[in-house]
């Protein structure tokens, strides 16, 4: 069992993370850039411990600086969250390294579906269906020609080290390869650090559905169904469901059993999230793995009423996954709206600043995740999350109306904030139908 663990992130997730922690006896370490000094997370945890200015590099990022504090406080463990260092899987060596358990899978696993090549081969060892595309990394412009011609167009240029849907570009025809094959490598360089690239089909018109997966350390592997999450702007998510509105129950459990597989493939232990891509037709074929727990999960935690988090502090202390997959059952209709502080009337630009007034929504099957409150400052060096609304529901209507009304109770001034753009979102009919799809946004909004 753990029994004091430093949050090596900040904002909602540290908060959640705490507040599971705190109800199952475990002892927190916070850990703070000066910009958050007055945060609630910091408040909450049990310790405290600065560690640098406020540019991610130099604190969030900072690996010397966090495992500093993770050996002056004396923790077992380290939490990382999402984002910031949550998938470096250097980071989680040098945790290793320095005795301090990392919650979340082991290295190796960590290493392998970080690097998307490798995780498509996975996958196919696994026999679970990938996208058409390259074997492995495209070496040359004469060899992307080649496949794309192969693949047909259009196909999808993506980052071997990819994420946030950055180092993504889609291509129709010869002409445009060659700018978008130089353009997503000097995105990826400038974000990852690596250039590489492959290539996919592009699926057209996909819903994007992903399983939460649980590992134990015994090999003991279960899935808590699946999440739709096609509501996206360029690649990131909006707004996020469960269960998917359009699987027939047979293929539910096929989704799931592929994510199970190519989890035991990888040795996995811990959370993770398996993403798929489902075509018109209904076939679906793997993307990518989060070595995670995902901005989303709370989705899924409403549906089953499992608490995740607690699951992943358990599994990190050696405990088997006393859950059977026959004792997971899913309830009714979840769906998670992110409030971010950027303004959808101007090109959803960012909108850091001070929070004067603050009223959540509340009443039954609201769920508020946020460390925002009256009097916050949205700094404008991190993520622009403000809060996420999570409503559960007997059915999907029921589940949208609660949704609108929280979203219209919701008081964040004078933030400009993605509340209209969801409320726009969740009155389309299309939406209400479930008739959507990852290009549904930018054509809608
Ligand atoms: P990242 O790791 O950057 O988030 P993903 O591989 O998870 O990248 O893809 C993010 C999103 O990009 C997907 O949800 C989907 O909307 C779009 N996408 C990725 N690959 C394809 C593809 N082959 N065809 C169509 N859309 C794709």
């Amino acid at each position: 069992m753990l029994s004091r663990i430093l949050i090596a992130n900040r904002g909602e997730i540290a908060l959640r993370v705490i507040r599971a922690c705190h109800e199952m006896g475990i002892e927190t370490v916070a850990v703070y850039s000066e910009a958050d000094r007055n945060a609630s997370y910091v408040r909450l945890a049990t310790e405290s411990v600065c560690i640098g200015p406020p540019d991610c590099n130099q604190s969030y990022l900072n690996i010397p600086r966090i495992i500093s504090a993770a050996e002056v406080t004396n923790v077992d463990a380290i939490h990382p969250g999402y984002g910031f260092l949550a998938e470096n899987a250097n980071f989680a060596e040098i945790c290793k390294d320095c005795g301090i358990t990392f919650i979340g899978p082991p290295v190796e696993a960590m290493r392998q579906l970080g690097d998307k090549v490798e995780a498509r081969k996975l996958a196919r060892r696994a026999k679970v269906p990938v996208v058409p595309g390259s074997d492995g990394v495209i070496e040359n412009e004469k060899e992307a020609l080649r496949l794309a011609n192969e693949i047909g167009y259009p196909v999808i240029i993506k980052a071997v080290a990819g994420g946030g849907g950055r180092g993504m570009r889609v291509v129709h025809n010869d002409i445009s390869l060659h700018a978008a094959l130089a353009s997503a490598r000097s995105e990826a360089e400038v974000a990852f650090g690596e250039g590489s690239v492959y290539m996919e089909k592009f699926i057209v018109e996909p819903r994007h559905v992903e399983v939460q997966v649980m590992a134990d350390q015994e090999g003991n592997v279960v899935h808590f169904f699946e999440r739709d999450c096609s509501i996206q702007r360029r690649h990131q998510k909006m707004i996020e469901e469960s269960p998917c509105p359009v699987l027939e129950e047979r293929d539910r459990e096929r989704l799931a059993e592929a994510a199970i597989r190519l989890i035991k493939e990888a040795h996995y232990v811990n959370a993770a999230t398996v993403e798929f891509l489902l075509d018109k037709e209904g076939n679906f074929y793997f993307i990518e793995v989060n070595t995670r727990i995902q901005v989303e999960h709370p989705v899924t935690e409403m549906i089953t009423g499992q608490d995740l988090i607690k699951w992943q502090l358990r599994i990190a202390g050696g405990e088997p996954m006393t859950l059977r997959q026959k004792d997971i059952r899913h309830q009714g209709v979840a769906i998670e709206c992110r409030i971010n502080a950027e303004d959808p009337a101007n090109n959803f630009s960012p909108c850091p600043g001070t929070i004067a007034r603050y009223i959540a929504p509340g009443g039954p099957g609201v769920r508020i995740d946020t460390h925002v409150h009256q009097g916050w400052t949205i700094s404008p060096n991190y993520d622009s999350l403000i809060a996420k609304i999570i409503v559960h529901q007997e059915t999907r209507a029921e589940a949208i109306a609660t949704m609108r009304r929280a979203l219209q109770e919701f008081v964040i001034e004078p933030i400009k904030t993605t509340i209209p753009a969801c409320l726009e979102i969740l009155s389309h009919n299309l939406f209400v139908k479930g008739r959507i799809d990852t290009g549904f946004v930018e054509r809608s909004l």
